[in-house]
C-alpha cells in the first residue's frame, strides 16, 4: 500500500508576501494578498472591494454616526430609546424611555435595528447623517 501522494507543488497561501519589496504607494489586497496600489478601491487581481481600516465596522455618516452602531443600540437597548438618543432624536428617545416598562419599545427597537441594517448607507446618511 502506498497512500503517500505527496510530491506535487505545494499550493501557496495568501500569506506569502514579505519577500517582494513593497513601495510606499502599494498595499496588499485585503482578500487575496496581491500587491496593489494604495488608492485602489477594487483589487485588479481578485476584484474584491478593499475595506478601509478606519471603516471596518461600516461606513460613517458625515456627522460621524455609525449605521451599525445605531442598529446595535436599537437591538440591545431599544427599550430605553438608546438608538433614538444616539441618532439625536431625543424626543423619541424620551417616549421610548417612558414606555420602557412595556414590551413595545423593545420590540420596535429590534424592528428599527433590522431596518437600519438593511438600509443603504446613502439612505442612512440622508436621514440621520446630516451635520
Ligand atoms: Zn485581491
Amino acid at each position: 500500500m502506498n497512500d503517500s501522494t505527496a510530491g506535487g507543488p505545494e499550493p501557496s497561501g495568501p500569506e506569502v508576501h514579505g519577500a517582494e519589496a513593497r513601495s510606499p504607494d502599494q498595499k496588499y489586497c485585503s482578500d487575496c494578498g496581491a500587491l496593489i496600489r494604495v488608492r485602489a478601491e477594487i483589487c485588479p487581481k481578485c476584484g474584491v472591494r478593499q475595506i478601509p481600516l478606519m471603516n471596518a465596522l461600516g461606513a460613517l455618516a458625515p456627522n460621524g454616526k455609525s449605521k451599525l452602531g445605531a442598529a446595535l443600540f436599537g437591538f440591545f437597548l431599544g427599550s430605553f430609546g438608546a438608538h433614538k438618543f444616539y441618532l439625536g432624536q431625543n424626543g423619541w428617545g424620551l417616549i421610548y424611555l417612558l414606555f420602557c416598562w412595556t414590551a413595545i419599545p423593545g420590540i420596535v427597537g429590534i424592528i428599527e435595528a433590522i431596518l437600519l441594517v438593511v438600509m443603504s448607507d446613502e439612505d442612512f446618511n440622508r436621514k440621520h447623517g446630516m451635520i
